[in-house]
């Protein structure tokens, strides 16, 4: 039986390097644009990842766009879900054409309430006088969400934007997104852009491939729990936000 494994990657499978360990033994594994690294594997993840690669097919599973997964330098040899689910890369690296024609039909819809979203973060932003800047993160000729990071790092800049204006938003006019936060990431997303769809729509092209499979998923979000548990088996790492909500918490 063809065993997959949908994987996360950052805070996942490695770390940025504010969050690695003093003694661990690093190497880069994804980079800037401009060629400088920016996160690490540590001696227990490059184990992690020979164990799995060895035994299963790696799907990465991720948020990062077309560009950010191209800096990734590990050798994914399979299918690739990107964009949040957004897009999904066949193994020659071309998007799946039925998935990209109905996201594009998805995303038209939610652009109006993407460009309401951003709007509203704009004025709080400007008007709390707050350093972060919203964008709308598009990828492959299709908006996706908008993202919030502090550009200083300190997560708990996003705290009063979150409380204030994005969960309002949410429970009332954005009815049809949702939030993803984690640390210095906020992000807006319509209800149709979530790593489960793309994953339960690859699953079933991959049991058209290869009959009957075995899946496994391995987040360290929130957000990552609904994918994870579309799959057989879920894998949380230690340390993470959705280990403090499920394993550590219990
Ligand atoms: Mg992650």
């Amino acid at each position: 039986m063809h065993k997959f494994l949908f994987v996360d990657l950052d805070d996942t499978l490695f770390h940025s390097l504010p969050k690695c360990a003093a003694d661990d033994v690093l190497q880069p594994i994804a980079f800037l644009e401009d060629g400088a690294p920016v996160s690490y594997t540590n001696a227990r993840q490059r184990a992690f990842l020979a164990m799995a690669s060895a035994g299963m097919t790696l799907i990465p599973t991720t948020a990062r766009t077309h560009g950010a997964m191209g800096r990734v330098d590990y050798p994914f040899a399979s299918y690739r879900i990107i964009d949040f689910g957004g897009v999904i890369l066949a193994p020659d690296g071309t998007p799946d054409p039925v998935w990209h024609a109905r996201m594009r039909d998805d995303m038209a819809t939610a652009l109006p309430g993407l460009r309401q979203a951003l709007a509203m973060c704009d004025e709080y932003v400007q008007r709390a006088g707050l350093a972060a800047r919203p964008r709308l993160v598009d990828d492959l000729g299709l908006p996706f969400y908008v993202l919030l990071k502090d550009p200083h790092k300190v997560a708990a800049c996003l705290d009063a934007i979150e409380q204030e204006a994005v969960l309002p938003w949410l429970a009332g006019e954005g009815r049809d997104f949702c939030l993803h936060r984690n640390g210095n990431n906020l992000a807006i997303l319509p209800q149709v852009l979530n790593k489960a769809r793309a994953v339960e729509y690859l699953q079933a092209r991959l049991r058209d491939e290869h009959g009957d499979i075995m899946t496994f998923g391995m987040g360290d979000s929130r957000s990552d729990a609904r994918f994870m548990a579309a799959c057989d088996y879920a894998i949380v790492p230690r340390g993470t936000q959705l280990a403090a909500l499920t394993t550590e918490a219990l």
